[in-house]
């Protein structure tokens, strides 16, 4: 109990140090970082990620910006904290393992919920990009898995 005590103590004494006072806040260029491809094993088609982030400890967030040419798509997937898109561009597609096939346009936010097996993607007439927000456990953001198959995907 005293060594609980005394946790707390120093949990409330080091709590305001994490603003890390002096930090200076940072700003990653555009080009700065090359485009990332989306590989084969985890998608189909060509998918491109800009502006991927990751921030510092004890934040979670990381995530970039994804661009789906018509018809690619992401494989199933889950993410253990579950994730948050933010469409930005053309027309798209989002499942949940079990439910139908749902379309997403920009401006659409889309939330998936932790462990929920799903996929996202472009419609197969039109591109789509999105923001992809995920909060990371254990360093780990997503669970790859099956790929979508064309059938799954023309549903
Ligand atoms: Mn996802």
């Amino acid at each position: 109990m005293k060594a609980l005590a005394a946790t707390l103590v120093s949990l409330s004494l080091t709590a305001p140090g994490m603003a890390q006072e002096g930090q200076p806040l940072k700003v990653t260029r555009n080009g700065s970082q090359p485009a990332a491809k989306g590989p084969a094993e985890n998608f189909t088609g060509a998918v491109r990620v800009d502006s991927r982030f990751s921030a510092e400890e004890p934040a979670r967030l990381s995530g970039g910006h994804v661009t789906f040419e018509p018809g690619a798509r992401t494989a199933w997937h889950t993410h253990p904290l579950g994730q948050t898109l933010l469409v930005t561009s053309g027309v798209g597609r989002v499942q949940r393992w079990g439910g139908p096939v749902q379309e997403i346009r920009p401006g659409d936010v889309v939330w998936i919920p932790p462990g929920e097996k799903h996929w996202h993607g472009a419609s197969p007439g039109n591109a789509m990009g999105h923001y992809a927000i995920t909060e990371q456990l254990g360093g780990k953001s997503v669970d790859w898995l099956e790929k979508v198959s064309d059938e799954q995907y023309a549903r």
